[in-house]
């Protein structure tokens, strides 16, 4: 007979099983993938203008295929078995979570952002950087479950109590080191023991740059480089920091896209802190959406642009990024002077209600019932005054909350960088 502690390790083992199956592709996935025939070459894969998100509904195997051919293009299959690399790329697939943002789609986005980066960078990145750089793109968000690093902390997450820094980036590269230990998934199989460990290191970087609390110090490291005229491809260090860096730009995990304002419809971040009596950032709120064009604006002046332009010069191919931010910001531009007309009209609207208002409730005091129709309406004007002074009142704040998170970011990166400083002087 078994015992209670034996009856459960045995249910925990199946746990382990069910799990394992369902986080890994499947037999009729991988037999898909394996008859699906894709145009080669892609059209408009080889520019920046290519639409990633507009494949999504074209079939499941499409973009899996299309990743196996960008590996293909920058490193010929000689150096990868296919079948592992078929299975690598369906499984990592699976484990992105189905969430607004931070999804698959998302992850091929910045993969073919970064092709397109290695292509351009006639060989400036050895093989092995490339292929980090590559890989650690499509897996920089694995699992993501569309929550910040902050919301994990202050939840108290058992993957905050983990990992205090970087914790969701740290779980994104965890969750790339299993699945290429699953078997039959280790693309990086073919290389030797040292380069493998290089690589992975490399991933890691990569992967842990995504966190934009680090992207102060990685920013101010470059443009200290470049700025000094001392930038060149020759030095290892300089070319790592371009590779964090560019990890970071091209993830694509800034909100420039032009299609955020339907995300931010949708977005359960806010809501949840709604439901928990807090006060979500107009960013993660559905009813300040009229507010999100002006804090595009400000994120792409303020942070995307000069990032897209220092990367320009340290690689002039990649250009096209920073035409297309400035694109989006003219777009954001005139949203957001929209925005701010009607809200100005508004308000004037309501000034002019607010004094008709009060001048006719002094003329008919004599009347009993008049009176009380004007004591509606004046309670009502109070009302609305006092609901727009309210609404003046929680933007103040929130314009607070995000100068304060923008300080805590600033502060925590300043804090990493001298820590990382501390790390290599170790
Ligand atoms: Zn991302």
């Amino acid at each position: 007979m078994e015992t209670i502690k034996e009856k459960n390790d045995l249910l925990f083992q199946v746990a382990l099983e069910v799990l394992s199956y369902h986080s890994k592709c499947s037999d009729y996935e991988y037999k898909n993938i394996t008859e699906i025939e894709v145009m080669d070459p892609y059209p408009n894969m080889e520019t920046y203008a290519f639409d990633s998100y507009a494949l999504s509904s074209q079939g499941l195997f499409l973009m899996p295929s299309l990743v196996i051919q960008m590996t293909k293009n920058l490193f010929s299959l000689q150096r990868f078995g296919l079948d592992e690399l078929r299975r690598f790329v369906l499984t990592v697939r699976k484990n992105y979570r189905d969430v607004p943002y931070h999804n698959w789609t998302h992850a091929f986005a910045v993969a073919h952002s970064m092709y397109l980066v290695i292509r351009s960078g006639n060989n400036r990145f050895t093989a092995l950087e490339a292929l980090a750089m590559f890989f650690a793109s499509l897996c920089h968000d694995l699992d993501h479950r569309g929550r910040t690093n902050s919301w994990m902390k202050n939840e108290q997450t058992p993957l905050a109590a983990v990992y205090s820094t970087s914790t969701m980036e740290h779980h994104h590269f965890n969750q790339t080191i299993t699945i290429l230990q699953h078997e039959g998934h280790n693309i990086f199989s073919h290389l030797s023991p040292a380069e493998y460990k290089t690589v992975l290191g490399y991933m890691k970087e990569c992967i842990l740059a995504t966190d934009l609390a680090l992207f102060f110090g990685n920013k101010s490291k470059l443009k200290d480089i470049v700025e000094k005229g001392q930038f060149t491809w020759d030095n290892l260090e300089h070319r790592l920091v371009t590779t964090s860096y560019d990890k970071l730009l091209n993830s694509g995990d800034f909100p420039s896209s032009f299609a955020m304002p339907h995300l931010l419809t949708y977005n359960p971040i806010g809501d949840l802190e709604k439901a928990q009596g807090k006060t979500p950032i107009a960013m993660k709120d559905r009813n300040t959406a009229h507010e999100l064009p002006a804090h595009q604006v400000g994120f792409l002046v303020g942070i995307c642009l000069p990032c897209y332009e220092l990367l320009q010069k340290c690689i002039p191919e990649t250009k096209p990024l920073v035409d297309g931010s400035q694109s989006n910001l003219q777009k954001w531009s005139r949203m957001a002077q929209h925005n701010r007309a009607a809200l100005d009209a508004m308000n004037k609207n309501s000034d002019e209600s607010g004094k008709k208002g009060a001048k006719e409730s002094g003329k008919d005091n004599a009347s009993k019932s008049d009176k009380k129709d004007d004591d509606s309406e004046e309670k009502q004007d109070l009302e609305e005054k006092k609901s727009e002074n309210e609404q003046k009142e929680s933007i103040k704040e929130e314009e607070k909350h995000v100068d304060e998170e923008e300080k805590e970011k600033t502060e925590n990166s300043i804090e990493n960088s001298e820590a990382d400083k501390e790390k290599a002087s170790d």
